[in-house]
């Protein structure tokens, strides 16, 4: 009989979709010896490229259930990661802290209450009169900014990490095949993905990370997962204003629900929307630098710089992200419509876990 390692070098995991999970899941299990594939047709432009990086997960207000077990495990998993992936890139890094900020008393309550209760160092309230709430208030012109420092969340360049993956997924010889996969199916105790240029790919696992288009490869499975596209829109703004200095502000922090990331003295990044369609809403600006209800005057007067979408996959009927083992080699990691950047580690350790399994 071959031992389990064996059989993992001779096991062929075929992984549809370079997005971040897609990589993710390539990383993790050519790490465990597998032989991998992933296919992608245009692996630039997908959500994942279009991602502001954050990694929500300590703040995240709900300590129980599934969401916070899958953040509990990533943020305890990206540290290891960034370890070991600063071999190919040593500038990749989690910048850190967060900070979360309203102008809402009752949801600034509710922070406090969650602050105390969890009685976590690394979780702070932010008072009125602290030196940065009153560096934040004077840049946006108000008085009512309020909220909490998180020092274990922060941002990943999501570019970078991207880049950085493919780097890894070359040095171990990843096979990396740009094309479509118009059908799977299962034939002789293997996989057939059959791509647009009719090529036939032959696997033991496949693991769909192909996001939204991951249903229209399963009308041959039997499953009743759906899924709808949310699109969000992010934009760099440029001001005009020698009074503001946009870096004595936070690296990272969000604002009424808006994630800010100033880049320089004058230019910024806001982000993002969420629109139930494929196609991004006009006039972006005015809706996504509405998080205050009046906005400061350099920030009025700015000017969009450059603007970026992504369209993700949200399960309908049930939470997000769907994780499944579909039985017979099949998995579907898809539906990450928040938060896949945070939440690729668990999904891949998942994943290794899944495939252990079906080869023990
Ligand atoms: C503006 C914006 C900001 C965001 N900010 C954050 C953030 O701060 N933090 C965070 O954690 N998350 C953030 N997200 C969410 C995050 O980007 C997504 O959760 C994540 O990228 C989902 O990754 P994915 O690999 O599932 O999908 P994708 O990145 O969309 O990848 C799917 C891939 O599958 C490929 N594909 C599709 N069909 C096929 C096929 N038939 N054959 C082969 N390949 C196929 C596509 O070409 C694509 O490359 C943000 C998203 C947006 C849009």
């Amino acid at each position: 009989m071959k031992s389990l390692k064996e059989n993992f070098q001779e096991a062929n995991i075929f992984i549809i979709g370079s997005g971040i999970i897609g990589k993710f899941n390539a990383l993790e299990l050519s790490e465990l010896g597998f032989q991998v594939t992933i296919i992608d047709p245009t692996q630039l432009q997908n959500s994942s490229n279009a991602a502001l990086g954050l990694l929500m997960g300590n703040m995240y207000q709900k300590r129980r259930g599934r969401s916070w077990d899958l953040r509990k495990q990533s943020i305890e998993l990206w540290p290891q990661w960034i370890t070991f992936l600063q071999k190919f890139n040593n500038e990749l890094n989690i910048e850190k802290p967060l900070i979360q900020l309203t102008t809402n008393e009752e949801k600034f309550k509710k922070l406090e209450k969650f602050v105390y209760e969890n009685n976590d160092p690394t979780l702070q309230i932010l008072e009125r009169d602290s030196i940065l709430i009153k560096n934040i208030n004077k840049a946006f012109q108000t008085k009512n900014i309020q909220g909490m420092i998180s020092f274990k969340d922060g941002r990943i360049n999501a570019l970078s990490l991207l880049q950085t993956l493919d780097k890894y997924l070359k040095h171990k010889k990843v096979n990396y095949l740009k094309g479509e996969i118009i059908k799977i199916r299962k034939s002789n105790n293997q996989w057939i993905c059959t791509t647009r240029n009719n090529e036939n790919i032959k696997s033991d696992i496949v693991i769909l990370c192909n996001s939204l288009k991951a249903v229209d490869l399963m009308d041959q499975i039997p499953h009743n997962i759906k899924l709808k596209p949310v699109l969000g829109q992010a934009i760099e703004v440029g001001i005009n204003d020698s009074k503001v200095d946009l870096l004595v502000l936070p690296k990272q922090f969000n604002i009424n629900g808006k994630n800010i990331i100033p880049i320089s003295k004058n230019k910024l990044i806001i982000g993002s929307t969420d629109e139930y369609s494929t196609k991004p809403e006009e006039n972006i600006f005015e809706k996504i630098t509405n998080f205050l209800d009046k906005k400061p005057t350099w920030l009025i007067e700015g000017q969009v710089t450059k603007k970026w979408f992504g369209v993700r996959s949200r399960p309908d009927g049930e939470p997000s992200p769907i994780m499944k083992n579909l039985g017979d080699g099949l998995i579907i990691c898809t539906g990450f419509y928040k938060n896949g950047i945070l939440l690729a580690p668990t999904c891949s350790k998942w994943v290794a876990n899944e495939i252990k399994n079906y080869f023990s």
